[in-house]
């Protein structure tokens, strides 16, 4: 393995599945939603497949598909993309996070991530060559939200990217508008871009509003906005997302990605748009009852005797076990009790801050949950 890659392991989500499956315990670790998505969107998916819809797309992918993501944010957040040239399907939101940091970011560059940080930005990094530099969220009010002091003291003259996720995994926070708008500000004094992935915009719980990073004054010109079906439409499976940004830079995150997949699987993209069209109640409804799905794990942990953070979006929620270690509570967790969580630790540079949180998924059908709810009393 090359030096660039071998401080990565096993990705914590491949370890704790393996582990759950051996074990037979119920995985709230990976996230991922035990029911499908939209059943039209499903049946046009096989009919593309049946009439013959199974070549490579266009590069850029589906135009269908690029139109829909184009409407949606013109809907949604009146920021205009043009589809033939401001948007990219990619190989699912992993596959526009990677292309955008190797078309953007010299090797010796800083990239920033807000700790705890989805695993796959420190891979993309170091497979850039660049430096990660990693800036704590503070805890605010039971949840976190952007240390916007710390952030601003991490800026050097290397600094090329800030990479930020609202609502935000592991932590299923949802950063304030405030912060991020202060976010912006740094970005728009350094001259620095922003990878905002947002694979969880629609998952944004008790009647708050998503904020697109985009939106916020002087951003849309220097922002690759990332998102994906799969946590929007219950296909993780399908590995269909995007990528939007000014044609400037989308062009760079097109060089990388074109050489990663050159496309990603045709038959998927006008599902997907079709759902992005006419699916929008479906998704809300989904969004709304995770709510519930929210509130019976977060009961079942606190009468655990895990103390919980709030839960504002995606489907996570962080508990925290005290003085014990979260490795090793995960991995006792399965053995003992028959449940799988992550560690937060998995995400960090800094574990001791981390290291009694852990994070639960509630995507799970009611009764998995209700069932997971009767395990988790055999927490000690
Ligand atoms: N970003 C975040 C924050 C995620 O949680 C995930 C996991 N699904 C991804 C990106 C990757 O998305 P995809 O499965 O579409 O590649
Ligand atoms: N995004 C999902 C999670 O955070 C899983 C992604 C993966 O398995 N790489 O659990």
């Amino acid at each position: 393995v090359v030096s660039r890659l071998r401080p990565f392991g096993e990705t914590i989500f491949a370890t704790m599945t393996q582990r759950a499956v051996e074990a037979g315990a119920i995985n709230l670790g990976q996230g991922f939603p035990d029911e499908d998505g939209p059943r039209r969107m499903l049946e046009i998916a096989s009919e593309q497949i049946l009439g013959g819809n199974n070549q490579y797309s266009a590069g850029r992918g589906d135009a269908s598909l690029r139109a829909a993501v184009a409407r949606d944010h013109l809907e949604r957040f009146d920021l205009e993309y043009n589809p033939d040239s401001e948007v990219l399907i990619t190989v699912g939101a992993t596959e526009a996070i990677t292309a955008t940091v190797l078309g953007l970011v010299e090797p010796g560059d800083e990239v920033i991530v807000l700790e705890p940080y989805y695993d796959a930005y420190a891979a993309a990094i170091a497979l850039a060559g660049a430096t990660r530099v990693a800036v704590p969220l503070k805890e605010v009010e039971n949840s976190w939200d952007v240390d916007v002091d710390k952030l601003h003291a991490a800026v050097t003259k290397k600094t090329r990217m800030i990479i930020v996720n609202s609502p935000h995994n592991p932590t299923g926070s949802v950063f304030s508008k405030k912060a991020l708008k202060q976010l912006a500000g740094i970005a728009r004094a350094y001259d620095l871009l922003v990878l905002s992935d947002e694979v969880y915009e629609h998952l944004v719980f008790d009647d708050q509003k998503h904020v697109s990073v985009a939106k916020l004054p002087g951003m849309w010109d220097r922002t690759v906005t990332v998102s994906s079906a799969a946590k929007t439409f219950n296909v993780t499976g399908w590995k269909t997302g995007w990528a939007l940004a000014p044609e400037p830079l989308l062009e760079a995150v097109l060089k990388a990605k074109q050489f990663m997949s050159y496309v990603g699987a045709t038959p998927f993209q006008p599902a997907v748009a079709h759902a992005i069209e006419h699916e929008q109640k479906w998704v809300s409804k989904m969004s709304k009852g995770l709510e519930l799905k929210r509130d019976i794990l977060r009961t079942a942990l606190d009468k655990a005797g895990l103390k919980t953070h709030d839960s504002k979006g995606t489907y996570f929620i962080v508990a925290d076990i005290g003085d014990r270690d979260g490795a090793e509570f995960c991995f006792e967790l399965i053995e003992k009790v028959g449940v799988a969580a992550i560690p937060v630790q998995a995400f960090v540079d800094h574990p001791k801050k981390w290291s009694s949180k852990v994070r639960f998924a509630f995507c799970k059908k009611e009764e998995t949950l209700r069932e997971a709810a009767e395990r988790l009393k055999g927490v000690k």
